[in-house]
């Protein structure tokens, strides 16, 4: 059972490359974004609650997103899958504490963490394009995309030592073609065993 945790900034192209490598190495795709923006959309209750950290660009509080993703993840496990690639999650040190002991009692664990490295004003203008499209509403206001970058450096970029210091953690140059992006994480996904 493989658990990759694919990491970067807002804008670094986790969504579009955890598509890719969900498709090819048959993982269950799970993206806290997602899930929340779903549940907004479906107007529930959770959706209320999260819906002003969204529109603000700031992290939902770690208990209820650890919550979601453990509910999610074992509602949508399947035998056919070779395991997760978790998109957006862990944002910080707490839900990466509490990943692992989800997984561990599972008796599983994480097996790498791929960095897309990208500079910030390839960011910015990234995201602020996206929002032309995307409708998203924390995309489209460059002052909530530059609080989520701040948000990303102070809350989610100390989660790097976390795994550095567990040698889990591999940087991918995430600047070129997705092509060219998507095979540099297919050669680190085939140096697990
Ligand atoms: P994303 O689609 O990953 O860019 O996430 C969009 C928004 O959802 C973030 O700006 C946060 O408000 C919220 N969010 C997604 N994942 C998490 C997480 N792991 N922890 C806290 N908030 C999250």
């Amino acid at each position: 059972m493989l658990n990759i945790i694919l990491f970067g900034p807002p804008g670094s192209g986790k969504g579009t490359q955890a598509i890719l490598l969900k498709e090819h190495f048959k993982l269950l795709h799970v993206s806290t974004g997602d899930i929340f923006r779903n549940e907004i959309k479906n107007a529930t209750n959770v959706g209320k609650e999260v819906k002003q950290f969204l529109d603000a660009g700031k992290l939902v509080p770690d208990e209820l997103t650890i919550r979601m993703l453990g509910g999610y993840v074992d509602a949508n496990s399947a035998p056919e899958l070779q395991g997760v690639i978790y998109d957006g999650f862990p944002r910080t040190v707490p839900q990466a504490k509490a990943l692992d002991s989800f997984l561990e009692e599972k008796r599983s664990s994480v097996n790498v963490v791929l960095s897309l490295e990208v500079n910030d004003e390839e960011l910015v203008k990234r995201l602020i394009n996206r929002g032309l499209t995307s409708g998203r509403s924390d995309d489209s206001n460059e002052e909530v995309v530059r609080n989520r970058l701040k948000v990303y450096y102070n809350q989610t970029a100390p989660l790097a030592d976390f795994y550095l210091s567990q040698k889990k953690f591999v940087s991918i140059r995430g600047v070129g073609t997705i092509d060219e992006i998507f095979a540099h994480l297919c050669d680190e996904m085939y140096k697990l065993d």
